[in-house]
């Protein structure tokens, strides 16, 4: 059987594997990996002075690897609430440590309890676990892959019930009384299930930081940075998919192109800064007034392109005039713009190229007789769209 102390260097093994793991994705400025990092350093560190020392353990190192431990514990909760972008440290957590590390010290030095320490060992390492793992369910993204967050719940909550066990089996008198590195039967298997859910959790945490690397990247890739909303290439594939889905369906699917109205001297009035601004709050006047379904994307400079689902081009002239109103009436930080557009209602089975085609003749149309207004494709262009059937 394998004694405590040879775990012990198991347990320094995988821990500081997992720090040089964790560390070396330290460049991606994932939140939280900095603490996550120090919590297993600070494992591998109480681990080793007590393989170092060896038994019996003197009370100095008792209270030394009790410390570590408190803290690990702490920076582990602390960091995945740091990942999860929350406040990391909590006041009454931090009290409620001071006062089991306060206990963990009485019950060496004042009054020395072997089974009293473990219980609070065992719940200290429960409390982390359970609040780790609470964290990684609760807060995980609705959308995308939740197998990471959920393999750390599993993980967390699976060592969260190892020190339940552990507490139970002293309360009850189940485990004969011992201390932690005593070759007993107890101690081995609670040690060596202890070692395979640490290095489980360290790996569930650089599945956390993968997971926000690849969700960063799908960001970068599909929203433009300046307003928030789908950038030029993601608009253009998922307006692809709903006219689609529109045709599948044959329900009316339409399309609008908008354009800022003299955008050119907002920007040589008032600056390029403001400019932003301006491209940033009309973005946003845009996407709160649509509804749930449009597709809204920013084709490049002050140019902005919706899909109206089910909407006949009646219907999307009437919504895009609304927007239109809405950008007039809402100036930002004092400067007022305008913005016109061209409509244009899909023809069956047509590509997304003809129709913008046609609802940016449309919004020629708009500039050249006079700008801040709406203009809808006349159906004879829709005719002209050869040899497709024309949707009624
Ligand atoms: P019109 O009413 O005919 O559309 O006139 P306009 O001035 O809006 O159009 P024009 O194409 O002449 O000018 C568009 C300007 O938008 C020129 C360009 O410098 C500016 N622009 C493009 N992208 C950005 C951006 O990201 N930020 C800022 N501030 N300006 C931009
Ligand atoms: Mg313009
Ligand atoms: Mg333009």
């Amino acid at each position: 059987m394998l004694s405590p102390l040879s775990l012990f260097g198991i347990l320094i093994v995988s821990c500081l594997t997992s720090v040089a793991i964790l560390g070396s994705l330290h460049r991606t400025t994932v939140p939280g990996l900095v603490r996550w990092c120090a919590a297993y350093s600070l494992v591998a560190a109480a681990s080793l002075l007590v393989l170092l020392v060896g038994l019996p353990l003197s009370r100095e190192v008792i209270v030394v690897t009790a410390l570590f431990t408190v803290l690990a514990v702490l920076l582990l909760v602390q960091g995945t609430r740091e990942f999860f972008g929350m406040k990391p440290v909590r006041n009454r957590e931090l009290a409620a440590a001071i006062i089991v590390f306060a206990e963990l010290v009485w019950f060496t030095w004042m009054s020395p309890n072997a089974d009293a320490r473990v219980v609070l060992f065992s719940l200290v390492s429960a409390y982390g676990r359970i609040a780790v793992g609470t964290l990684a369910l609760r807060y995980a993204p609705r959308e995308g892959a939740r197998y990471p967050y959920r393999f750390v719940g599993v993980a967390a909550y699976l060592g969260a019930l190892i020190h339940v066990a552990r507490i139970v089996a002293i309360a009850f008198g189940i485990a004969p009384h011992a201390t932690l590195l005593q070759p007993t039967p107890w101690n081995t298997l609670f040690l060596g299930l202890a070692i395979v859910t640490l290095p489980c959790m360290s790996i569930g945490m650089v599945m956390l930081t993968h997971d926000q690397l690849i969700r960063r990247m799908e960001w970068l890739a599909t929203v433009d940075e300046l307003t928030g909303i789908l950038m030029r290439r993601a608009f253009i594939a998922q307006a692809n998919l709903m006219l689609l889905d529109g045709a599948l369906a044959r329900k009316s699917v339409s399309v609008a192109l908008l354009d800022i109205d003299n955008f050119k001297s907002i920007n040589d009035g008032f600056g390029h800064a403001v400019g932003d601004r301006v491209l940033r709050h009309v973005a946003s006047v845009v996407a709160t007034q649509l509804r749930p379904s449009d597709v809204f994307g920013r084709l490049g400079g002050e140019e902005f392109a919706i899909v109206f689902s089910d909407a006949r081009e009646a219907e999307a002239e009437a919504l895009t005039n609304a927007l239109r109103l809405a950008v007039e009436q809402t100036p930002s930080s004092g400067v007022c713009c305008t913005l016109s557009a061209g409509v244009s209602r899909v023809a069956l089975g047509e590509k997304l190229e003809d129709v913008m085609a046609r609802a940016d003749a449309a919004l020629y149309m708009a500039k050249a007789t006079g700008r801040n207004r709406v203009v809808t494709a006349p159906w004879d262009d829709m005719r002209e769209v050869q040899g497709l059937p024309v949707q009624v």
